[in-house]
């Protein structure tokens, strides 16, 4: 992965190298949806303002940003900076191709670490899980719950074989899986200001204190 130069090689203006932290073993797994510049040069995800705002949110559900880093697992959906956007406002998105090519990592990463918990970080990582149209207001402030037996597979991104809950239910089995969406911390991004959507930020937040607390994450 940090050799990778695919995305580069197939005509797209990335600035490599890949971005991402963590190891095997992790029992979190977040994953956001590129890198931006202060991220390649930090050689760390969520560095500069997105982290701060990120780390607000995980701080309200229990988590030190330094104990986040070393022991859980960050990525996404594309791993290389994909520069700025024509527009001039906030980063380039990644085009689908980009995100096909990055793609075999996220599943080989999944494998590998087969977290208990995911934390899908913006619409492009929430669209790893959720229906294409699924709006922002309609999964944040929920999780969606595998039970061990729906998880065939490390790798699992059929929802039908989910519960989708407004809660955590400690009484689940431990051998489950959680996903539990948040909005893109960026400041490009206004949805995160707006009082209503707070209020599903907060709950998704009480839903990760639980889930982290319950489960010693
Ligand atoms: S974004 Fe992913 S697929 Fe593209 S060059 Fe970087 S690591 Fe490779």
């Amino acid at each position: 992965m940090r050799t990778c130069r695919r995305c580069l090689d197939e005509g797209y203006a990335i600035e490599p190298p890949p971005v991402f932290s963590g190891h095997a073993g992790a029992q979190v797994m977040l994953i956001g949806q590129a890198p931006g510049n202060t991220e390649v040069v930090a050689g760390r995800p969520m560095n500069a303002g997105s982290g701060r705002r990120l780390f607000e949110w995980l701080g309200a559900a229990g988590w030190d940003e330094a104990d986040f880093r070393e022991r859980h697992y960050m990525t996404s959906v594309t791993r290389c900076y994909p520069g700025r956007s024509s527009s001039g406002k906030g980063d380039r998105v990644p085009t689908r191709a980009e995100q096909a090519f990055c793609r075999t990592f996220l599943e080989r990463e999944m494998a590998l670490v087969n977290p208990r918990l995911i934390v899908p970080v913006g619409g492009l990582a929430i669209k790893l899980f959720y229906p294409a149209g699924a709006r922002l207001n309609q999964v944040v402030g929920r999780a969606a719950y595998f039970p061990p037996q729906a998880l065939q597979a490390p790798v699992n991104f059929d929802l039908k074989q989910a519960q989708r809950l407004d809660a955590f239910d400690p009484s689940k089995s431990p051998e489950g899986r959680w996903i539990v969406p948040l909005p893109h911390p960026s400041g490009a991004s206004l949805w995160p200001n707006k009082p209503q959507n707070q209020a599903l930020i907060a709950r998704a937040t009480a839903i990760l204190y639980a889930i982290r607390e319950s489960w010693n994450l």
